[in-house]
């Protein structure tokens, strides 16, 4: 019997609304999942940067970036770096990415750079991508490259009106791009069940989504907001605390998935 296919699994972490934990989310899963010995690529496609900066790269000696790969002017191989994690390299991005997205409109296949930049990554078991909170090339180029979303949402007054939203743009990139797309899983990020508002959220949120949403939900704590200026994954920042325990049980319920 000959060896398997190596499957990639390509994971985009998306949400057009800003501020909800897709960062959060990109750099704990990926960490996590590089911890029980996966090999992992984080793509960083946010011009922010945020993942890059959170796992510890300087911005400032990067020679190459996720712009030059989406540009055609380096491949992945020569822009990736290796992070503070074992097992986990990231595509870095800085704020020339934001340039990127008038440059790419002129070039051919404009919406799939990103899935050709990706060409023979199959090295890594995940990829999982960080994206902007906008909608545009850099999502739309997200959701080319990817199979699956993971949508990290707050539990507030207009989350259902939002993840409506994505569902349709997801529709949308499946029929136009990637036939293979699909919704991986629905993550509660920031929960805080001292609000009354937010037990009826989530209620609401499991009853019209069901095994779609996350069994694992992501409790709120300073700690998160803590770790990235660290340049440090909440593993190494706050091992025992329960935002540790909420990624780890999320990595877990990933692989289950998978
Ligand atoms: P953007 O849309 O700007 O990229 P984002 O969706 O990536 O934002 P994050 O950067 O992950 O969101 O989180 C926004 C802020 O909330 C950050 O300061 C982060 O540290 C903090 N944060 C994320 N998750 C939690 C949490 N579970 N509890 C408390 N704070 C959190
Ligand atoms: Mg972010």
């Amino acid at each position: 019997m000959g060896k398997q296919n190596h499957m990639t699994k390509t994971l985009a972490i998306f949400n057009q609304k800003g501020g909800v934990g897709k960062t959060t989310t990109a750099v704990n899963l990926a960490a996590g999942l590089a911890g029980v010995g996966k090999r992992v690529l984080l793509v960083d496609l946010d011009p922010q940067g945020n993942a890059t900066t959170g796992l510890g790269v300087t911005k400032s000696a990067l020679a190459l970036t996720i712009y030059d790969v989406l540009l055609g002017e380096a491949t992945w191989a020569e822009a990736r770096v290796a992070t503070v994690v074992l097992n986990l390299d990231i595509l870095p991005a800085t704020l020339d990415l934001a340039g990127a997205v008038v440059e790419m409109a002129g070039l051919p296949q404009r919406e799939e750079r990103l899935k050709m930049g990706l060409a023979g990554t199959t090295e890594y078991d995940f990829i999982i991508i960080d994206t902007p909170p906008s909608l545009g090339l850099l999502p739309i180029n997200c959701l080319a490259a990817s199979d699956g979303v993971i949508i990290p949402m707050q539990a507030e007054f207009f989350a259902l009106e939002g993840l409506a939203q994505i569902e349709h743009t997801v529709r949308l990139v499946k029929r136009g791009l990637n036939p293979s797309l699909s919704i991986f899983g629905v993550l509660l990020t920031m929960v805080d069940l001292r609000a009354k508002l937010f037990t009826d959220v989530i209620r609401s949120v499991r009853q019209q989504y069901g095994t779609q949403v996350f069994r694992t939900e992501i409790p709120r704590t300073v700690r998160f907001a803590e770790a990235p200026s660290y340049g440090e994954t909440i593993y190494k920042f706050d091992p025992k605390g329960k935002g540790a325990r909420a990624y780890t049980a999320l990595t877990q319920e990933v692989l289950a998935r998978c």
